[in-house]
Order: structure tokens, then C-alpha cells, then sequence
């Protein structure tokens, strides 16, 4: 069967960025050549519009919350609520590619920050951290690899190896 695979909504182009812009990457939007692509943008879904107040990550790194630059509200939950939300359609997905750095999206590339400072330590976004929690074998790509062949290719591999248990699975 086709991959089917999630990418965060302003890879493929929609301006759903906090400040109304998108973030278009080629190498996703080509993607959808050749696979099903469903998008996702977590903090639109989580009710924060656009544009919207930026928000980053706080707090232990085994507990860290998102809050809003702003007013320092903390929209953990809505995010989390969010990503719940999907998880019929998360759970049809062969792989996902996040966008990468983002408090919401990031794989393993969002920055702590405590203080007022970035600590120095990198962390999955809240989106990203539910799919984990939720579907612990499923390849995730950060959106900084789609351009590495390598990198790209090993994620589709898995991604098909993954599909198909899952499809194996349904059939039994
Ligand atoms: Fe939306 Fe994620 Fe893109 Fe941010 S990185 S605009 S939350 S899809």
C-alpha cells in the first residue's frame, strides 16, 4: 500500500506559522508525488490561530511544559489535548517528518529554555513527544534531514517496515 505519512502543515506550504508565514520545504512537498501526505499543525489545532503569541519549552528535561512568550500561560495541555485528538489518524500513519527546532514539532531539535536562557539542551516538542508516547516504533524524521539522501532514505525504509506491520497487524 502507499506510505502514508504525516509532515507539519508549514513544510508543505500552508502559512500557518505564528507570524502567518509558512516554511516550505521542496523535498516535502515533492514527497507527495509519490506518497499520501496528511499534515498537521498542532498549535493552529490546539485553538491558538494565526498569527498567534510564540510559545517555548520550560522546565526539567524529564518535564517540561509549553508556555507562551507573552504572558508565560502554560498551553501544555492544549497541545497534548491536540495531538489526542488525531491519534485515530496518527495511528494510520507509516512515519511523520516535524519540523524542526519547533516547541511543537521538533524531533529531538527544540531548545530548553529556563530563565531566560536556552540551557543547552534539545527536546521533542509536545506534538512530537505524544506521537512517541503513544507509537513508540514509529520512524520520526526531523525536517533539517529530508534533504540528507541518506538520512531520507533510511526514514522511508523504516517507514514502509513499519506500515506494513501495522498493516499485517489489521489483516490478522
Ligand atoms: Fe504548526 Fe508545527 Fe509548523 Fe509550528 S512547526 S507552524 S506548530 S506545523
Amino acid at each position: 500500500r502507499t506510505l502514508k505519512i504525516g509532515v507539519s502543515a508549514c513544510l508543505m506550504g500552508m502559512p500557518v506559522r505564528y507570524d502567518g508565514t509558512a516554511k516550505t520545504s521542496a523535498d516535502c512537498q515533492q514527497l507527495a508525488d509519490s506518497f499520501e501526505v496528511i499534515t498537521f499543525c498542532p498549535e493552529v489545532g490546539a485553538g491558538m490561530g494565526v498569527p498567534r503569541p510564540t510559545i517555548y519549552l520550560t522546565g526539567e528535561i524529564a518535564a517540561y511544559q509549553a508556555r507562551l512568550h507573552h504572558n508565560n500561560q502554560d498551553v501544555t495541555l492544549a497541545l497534548e489535548h491536540y495531538s489526542q485528538s488525531r491519534r485515530n489518524e496518527l495511528a494510520q500513519l507509516s512515519g511523520c517528518i516535524l519540523k524542526s527546532r519547533s516547541p511543537s514539532c521538533g524531533v529531538n531539535s527544540a531548545p530548553l529554555v529556563n530563565d531566560g536562557q536556552a540551557t543547552g539542551e534539545l527536546v521533542d516538542g509536545i506534538f512530537t513527544q505524544v506521537i512517541r508516547a503513544e507509537f513508540p516504533d514509529m520512524p520520526i524524521l526531523d525536517s533539517d534531514d529530508v534533504d540528507d539522501e541518506l538520512a531520507l532514505a533510511q526514514f522511508l525504509l523504516k517507514a514502509t517496515v513499519y506500515g506494513h506491520a501495522e498493516l499485517c497487524l489489521g489483516d490478522f
